[in-house]
């Protein structure tokens, strides 16, 4: 009663339109829906995502759930993630990608999820990382474990700053550190992240997971710049 109450008064409305949400409708109302830019990529073996690291790290299989466009409709929902708190955009991703993923045997062989860390500071501004949701959901789904305890950001200080500054020229892969090199050495794991625009943070994340020796990397992301 009072649910329903509370809906009648807050109705709970698509994070994309702003249409009110039908009751069999979650997060996206059904036009939206259909609407997205999917990729499937995750049944091609070669495709653009993956391509993304050719020649720069070894990635066994890579892709993303949708296409990232300027002012486009995945750019609103992971707005809303990010910036308005809608929290349940995340696992709402991660169950369906993660749906998609158990069938095909290339994703089933992982071992574990590691979201790319966010910095503590942000942390502890937004309250959440954004990528937990949706990799906690693609863990479950695989049924293997969620380690964010494995790559962490480095913490901030001013010489930090300034290195990292510098590192912008170069390359960034000195800001994560590998924590825990025996929960992934000689594993399969899956990296998951939000948005690849050139693919340079996944790109050193995968470098610093690798220093554990072993260890097979696949991604994962909500979407792609295209
Ligand atoms: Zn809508």
């Amino acid at each position: 009663m009072f649910h329903e109450l509370f809906n009648l008064f807050y109705p709970k409305t698509c994070q994309i339109c702003d249409e009110i949400l039908l009751k069999n409708e979650r997060i996206v109302c059904l036009k939206c829906l259909h609407e997205l830019p999917v990729t499937n990529y995750h049944l091609y073996y070669e495709n653009p995502v993956k391509k993304v690291f050719y020649g720069r790290v070894p990635v066994e299989n890579a892709t993303s759930l949708m296409i990232f466009k300027k002012k486009g409709s995945v750019q609103k929902l992971i707005h809303q993630l990010k910036y308005k708190g809608q929290q349940e955009i995340g696992p709402f991703l991660g169950t369906w990608l993660g749906a998609e993923l158990e069938k095909m045997p290339a994703f089933r062989e992982i071992d574990a999820v590691i979201p790319v860390p966010l910095h503590k500071l942000k942390l502890r501004s937004r309250g959440f990382n954004q990528v937990e949701g949706f990799g906690k959901e693609i863990a479950g789904t695989l049924k293997i474990p969620y380690l964010d305890q494995v790559l962490l950001k480095k913490s901030f200080t001013t010489t930090q700053t300034i290195k990292e500054r510098l590192a912008r020229w170069g390359n960034i892969e000195e800001t994560f550190i590998l924590a825990r090199p025996q929960d992934i050495k000689n594993k399969h794991v899956l990296l998951v992240d939000d948005l690849i625009t050139t693919g340079a943070t996944l790109e050193a994340c995968a470098n610093t997971l690798k220093q554990a020796g072993g260890v097979k990397i696949s991604i994962a992301t909500m979407a792609v710049a295209g």
